[in-house]
Order: C-alpha cells, then sequence, then structure tokens
C-alpha cells in the first residue's frame, strides 16, 4: 500500500508532511512510501535522504496512493477517487472542496481535529506546532527588539532586563514564556484559565493577576469573553502592556475568532522601540491594527503579525508534524494495511468525509445550511 508526500504548494509553506526518520518506522510496516523531487527541499530534506530511508522519489507519488499525507490540504481532483488524506484540513473555510471529496469518495482526516486526549497527544499536531509559533515569536521579539534581553552587568555599567509580558499561556504561550525567559527577559504573562496561573508560575514568569472570574469553557479551553469583561479586562491590562518592551500574544478561543486583548490606544502607550508579536494576527488578531504577515507601526511600537508561523522553522516543524502523522497512519494500520477504525474516537474525531459522506457534524451542518449548493452529485 503507497503513502504518497507531496511537495507542498501553498505560497509560503515550507514544511514537509513526512520526513526520512518516519518513514524509515512505514516502509518496515509494509508501505511502500512515494516522495515527490524536491518535497522536503524547504525543510532541509534531500530526495537522497528520502531514498535512503526506504523511500521512492518519484514525479507521480499520487499516482495509485492509498494514503496521502501533506501540510495544507490539496485540490480534490489530484487525489485518487478512494483514497485517503492525512493533512491539516480547515473544513468550515473549505465547504466547496469537502463536498467534492465527499463526492469523489475520498477519506479526509483533519489534523486540527484530533481530540485533545492523553491517549492522542503524540498525535496532536495543533500542539506542535504551536510549540515551534510559541519559540518563534520569543525569537522574534528578541530580534526585533533593539536592547538585550539579559540583565547584563559589567565594569562599565550595568544594562536592566527587557521586560516581556505574554498574553495567553497555552502551548504557544508558555513556549514564548519559556524561550524568553531563558534569554534572561523579565516576563509576566496572564490566561483566563484557572490552571494557566500556575502553568506561568511554572515557566518562571510572574502570573498577571487581574482579580477577574476565570474563563473555563468545555474540555478544558478558555471561552468566548462577553463585551463588558473584554473591555474591563483591556482596561486592566493597559498598564502591563504600557510597561513592556516586547507585548507577546497568543490568546485563541476554538472555533471562534481570536479576541481582541489590545485596543491601538494600549500599543499607543507602548515607550519607543517596543515590539509587539501577535501569533493570532491570522484568526482576526489579538492586537488592533494587527497585518498577518507584515510589520505596522502603531504609535512607538513595531507589531509583527504572524502567518503561518510554524512554517517559518519548517526543519523542527516538520519533523514533529511528521511524527504525528506517522503515528495517525500506525494508529489506522491494521497487518500491515491502511484500515482506519471509525469506532476509534481519534478516528472518528479527525474525520471529514468517508465512502461518499459528510462524518464531521459542525461541517455537516454548515453544508445543510448552505442549502442545495453542495448537494450530492
Ligand atoms: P488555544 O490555542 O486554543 O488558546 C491559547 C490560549 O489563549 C489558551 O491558554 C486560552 O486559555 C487563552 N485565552 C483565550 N482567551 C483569552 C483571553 N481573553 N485572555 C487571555 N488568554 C486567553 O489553546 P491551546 O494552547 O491549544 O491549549 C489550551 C489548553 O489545552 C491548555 O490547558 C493545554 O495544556 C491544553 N491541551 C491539552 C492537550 C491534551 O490533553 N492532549 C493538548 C494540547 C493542549
Amino acid at each position: 500500500m503507497r503513502i504518497a508526500v507531496v511537495r507542498e504548494v501553498a505560497p509560503g509553506e515550507a514544511r514537509v508532511a513526512l520526513v526520512p526518520e518516519v518513514i524509515t518506522r512505514l516502509v518496515a510496516a509494509g508501505y511502500e512510501v512515494a516522495v515527490e523531487p524536491g518535497a522536503g527541499r524547504t525543510a532541509l530534506v534531500g530526495d537522497e535522504d528520502y531514498t535512503a530511508a526506504g523511500a521512492i522519489v518519484t514525479e507521480t507519488p499520487v499516482a495509485d496512493a492509498a494514503v496521502v499525507a501533506s501540510v495544507q490540504p490539496l485540490p480534490p481532483d489530484v487525489l485518487p477517487s478512494g483514497s485517503a488524506t492525512i493533512s491539516f484540513f480547515p473544513a468550515g473555510s473549505r465547504l466547496t472542496e469537502v463536498a467534492a471529496r465527499r463526492d469523489r469518495q475520498i477519506t479526509t482526516f483533519g489534523m486540527e481535529y484530533v481530540p485533545r486526549i492523553s491517549r492522542a497527544q503524540s498525535m496532536d499536531a495543533l500542539s506542535s506546532q504551536a510549540l515551534v509559533a510559541g519559540y518563534r515569536a520569543a525569537i522574534v521579539a528578541a530580534g526585533r527588539l533593539r536592547q538585550f534581553f539579559p540583565l547584563n552587568m559589567t565594569a562599565a555599567g550595568t544594562i536592566p532586563p527587557a521586560q516581556v509580558v505574554v498574553l495567553g499561556a497555552g502551548v504557544a504561550g508558555l513556549q514564548a514564556i519559556a524561550t524568553c525567559k531563558r534569554l534572561g527577559a523579565v516576563v509576566k504573562g496572564y490566561d483566563v484559565r484557572a490552571a494557566a496561573a500556575e502553568e506561568i508560575r511554572s515557566m518562571g514568569a510572574v502570573a498577571i493577576d487581574l482579580e477577574l472570574p476565570t474563563l473555563e469553557g468545555a474540555g478544558g479551553y478558555a471561552r468566548e469573553m462577553t463585551e463588558d469583561r473584554a473591555e474591563l479586562q483591556r482596561e486592566l491590562l493597559t498598564p502591563y502592556v504600557a510597561a513592556a518592551d516586547a507585548l507577546i500574544t497568543t490568546a485563541a478561543v476554538p472555533g471562534r475568532p481570536a479576541p481582541m486583548l489590545v485596543t491601538r490606544t494600549m500599543v499607543e502607550q507602548m515607550r519607543p522601540g517596543s515590539v509587539v508579536v501577535d501569533l493570532a494576527a491570522d484568526s482576526g488578531g489579538n492586537v488592533e491594527g494587527v497585518q498577518p504577515g507584515s510589520v505596522v507601526a502603531i504609535g512607538n511600537a513595531q507589531v509583527w503579525g504572524g502567518f503561518n508561523v510554524a512554517s517559518q522553522l519548517p526543519a523542527p516543524a516538520s519533523r514533529l508534524y511528521a511524527h504525528n502523522v506517522g503515528n495517525v497512519i500506525t494508529l489506522m494500520t491494521r497487518d500491515g494495511a491502511f484500515a482506519p477504525d471509525f469506532a476509534d474516537e481519534i478516528v472518528a474525531g479527525m474525520c471529514i468525509t468517508h465512502a461518499g459522506d459528510v462524518l464531521h457534524g459542525p461541517t455537516r451542518d454548515a453544508l445543510a445550511a448552505e442549502g442545495g449548493a453542495h448537494a450530492n452529485a
């Protein structure tokens, strides 16, 4: 049974879905792995590395593939009818493609829908890529700030450490905090979840206490703020933002646009040379006026808007993602063949389309709400 690895075509996507060390494992499990030439180039993996791992390098990897692995979704018309795909697949914004995949009998697994349960941790690509993005956010902040992060005491004088504030302390935020601490900054963090204060402190940072109620939603995630709460939170955070040399924002609420945590007026109170890094820029932004993929000046600050940030460190991001995908394939393998068990909650949770049906409930409802536009062919 063939697993195909394609060269990513989405603009700016530098990751690759499988790396040699994972391919060796899949070949040992009985798969044939076919890789498109140059697929790993931007992630620093050469065709010869794939060959050495037991893969076939071919211009037509997708032909006859049972499983097509990628980072970004592929157009349905390049996929063999009846094949399965494993990639990120933001189904809600791709309803036309969902309908086309359903009609071509393609089985679609979306890596962002892996349930956040202990058994699925090794398959959790949202976490692995958030870790990379959080690290990158800290490095961008340190690189753009025209000051040291650490305290430096020398015979020539003392340079005080940078003050960093991190808003949102999930996987990305905690990694940003840890990285800023390693670089020697004084770090404060804030999150709305009850468990977050302890997690922030465990990274060596100060947990900001605004004396507001915590906001826990389903599955340990944050709930969306009411407008009154958002207004109060912004007011209470204003002095912390004003005192920061670097502000890193990473706040998200599953299935909702990113919460607006920092207004333009708040940024305008930051000192000359300040840096803002907004990791939520491509889902609406935590900072008013942020532009995904660009740097804009607001007041005295330069505001860096993240766009596909994990792809900016494609080698480690690909390695972690490949292990996530490899573990998904292993879960779905029985007796050397790709045979997903749809009774398994991980398999069921991440399946969007299968055997001519849309199995993912919210996507099915969204298609139904759009009426006849996507009716079965
Ligand atoms: P996420 O990307 O959805 O959100 C990032 C952070 O933003 C979260 O910590 C959230 O609480 C915070 N946030 C939301 N609204 C905010 C607001 N108004 N102000 C400040 N902060 C706000 O979350 P995530 O990083 O994917 O993880 C969230 C939680 O899930 C964490 O507790 C994490 O440890 C847990 N988790 C569990 C598993 C697992 O069990 N397999 C895997 C990954 C994450």
